[in-house]
């Protein structure tokens, strides 16, 4: 799945809008068959994901790649530093 700007006029598929849309949202099958938004709700959509969907904190990605390499902090702090103390 893809988000791209678009060109071709095609009507925004929120039912309540009808304005032309802006982005189309590739499910691999053509245009008609794309999602595809105007500005505005692909705004409104992006908010409203936002809130399903909270970014995990960078302190918590860097805990599960270390947790995931079996390597503690430290190691993983000296290999980046070339082993230099
Ligand atoms: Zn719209």
């Amino acid at each position: 799945m893809r988000i791209e700007k678009i060109a071709q006029r095609v009507k925004c598929d929120i039912a309540s809008c009808g304005k032309t849309a802006v982005y189309t949202v590739h499910g691999g099958a053509g245009l008609a068959r794309n999602i595809n938004l105007c500005e505005q709700c692909a705004r409104e959509l992006y908010k409203e994901l936002s809130k399903l969907f909270v970014p995990k904190s960078p302190q918590n990605v860097v805990a599960k790649a270390v947790k995931d390499a079996s390597i503690s902090l430290y190691e993983a702090a000296d290999k980046k530093s070339g082993g230099r103390k």
